[in-house]
């Protein structure tokens, strides 16, 4: 038999609602009794414990962080993040953050409500508030140094449904000045709960639902052209894409049907499992550039070639385990409907992403598909993704 391993300690809530379990979650990782009196008994009375939100602009701005934090009434701290986190600026954050503690008291934990650049980004802090580094992410991603740290209590509440950050141990972060994507990676980053609440799915527009939707796709077809695939993950992956298929027309003709939403947000999450023990393959690879300098959104820019790799998979026979030809077209027919490879013409012509050939090439992404490719092999790739 071939060995495999599979270890995911997230504890997963998902429900109606599962946004109100956060006080009774909470109190299994800290006492809740410091932070809800959290002044001392000295004259100055000043404030010895809170907790950090990270967030962004539209649920601050919808009002959703205020009924979150409204529901504990203790110290809080709010740090808004934008798409894409860069490196330097949530380096400056973790800063600014270990100042706000000297007045706003010791952050206990952190909770992230927001989509994967929220999460991904509440991951970094949660390491990097623990840590004497004084510049944490520049150490452990541009100096390559061991990511060795009992981060914070980690809470994520996913409020779209693609990047499964929630039950993955990645976090993407962008160094934009040495034009990078990198990857924080490690136990560290595994969240301590996820809960999965589709209600707060129910306000994301329809560009970002498809694109979300189009990233947990891709996470579960890149599982199974993938040579790190397991038995697990690719069971993952295949309830993922049926969900998604199942599902997202759904959304589509009836943006607020919560079952759908419901559906689509567990797909996200199944096929986040299953990249957190496969990683993702040739097709994100080829994204990340198309992300860096064409600001392709992740879920757009890593389905954009999925047909033509489909394609070529097909033709060499080489998917991990056989799929019955039904199942194959529905995936195929779903790939032409929702034309990722057609909606990335917006941000970047053909031209543009061939002159990138050699940024897509990461051995580590590309090393995992099931067929040994060299760049002209990635040049007709986007070829055959722009005249599809
Ligand atoms: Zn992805």
């Amino acid at each position: 038999m071939e060995a495999w391993k599979h270890f995911n300690p997230v504890r997963i809530i998902a429900k109606h609602d599962a946004r109100k379990e956060l006080p009774q979650i909470l109190s299994h990782y800290i006492d809740m009794s410091a932070l809800l009196s959290p002044r001392s008994d000295t004259p100055q009375a000043v404030v010895l414990y809170s907790l950090l939100l990270v967030t962004s602009a539209g649920m601050i701005r919808r009002k959703t962080a205020d009924l979150l934090m409204a529901d504990i009434p203790a110290t809080w701290s709010v740090c808004e993040i934008s798409p894409e986190p860069d490196l330097d600026i949530l380096d400056q954050k973790i800063q600014e953050l270990r100042e706000q503690e000297k007045s706003k008291g010791k952050i206990l934990a952190v909770i992230a409500l927001g989509g994967g650049s929220v999460m991904d980004s509440a991951k970094a802090i949660a390491c990097g508030l623990q840590t004497e580094f004084k510049t944490p992410l520049h150490a452990w991603l541009r100096d390559k140094k061991e990511l060795n740290v009992s981060p914070l209590p980690l809470i994520l509440l996913p409020t779209n449904a693609g990047t499964g950050a929630e039950i993955t141990p990645f976090a993407t972060i962008w160094d934009n000045k040495n034009k990078k994507k990198c990857s924080l990676a490690g136990e560290a980053c595994f969240a301590k709960v996820a809960l999965l609440d589709p209600s707060l799915t129910l306000s994301l527009p329809w560009v970002d639902t498809l694109y979300g939707a189009l990233d947990a796709f891709s996470h579960a077809l890149e599982t199974l052209w993938n040579t790190t695939a397991t038995p697990m993950s690719l069971s993952c992956a295949q309830t993922a894409l049926s969900l998604v298929m199942e599902n997202l027309p759904i959304i589509e003709e009836f943006p607020q049907n919560i079952e759908a939403r419901s559906k689509v947000q567990e797909a996200a999450c199944i096929s986040g499992m299953a990249i957190s023990q496969s990683h993702s393959s040739i097709s994100h690879s080829i994204s990340y550039p198309l992300t860096l300098h064409y600001k392709v959104p992740h879920g757009l820019s890593c389905s954009a070639f999925l047909l033509p790799i489909f394609d070529l998979v097909e033709k060499e026979n080489a998917w991990k385990i056989p799929l019955d030809n039904d199942f194959k077209k529905q995936l195929r027919d779903f790939l032409k409907k929702y034309a990722p490879h057609k909606l990335v013409r917006d941000f970047c012509n053909k031209e543009q992403t061939q002159n990138l050939v050699h940024e897509m090439f990461t051995p580590e992404r590309a090393g995992t598909f099931v067929l040994n490719l060299n760049g002209n092999d990635i040049k007709n790739i986007l070829e055959n993704g722009f005249t599809s």
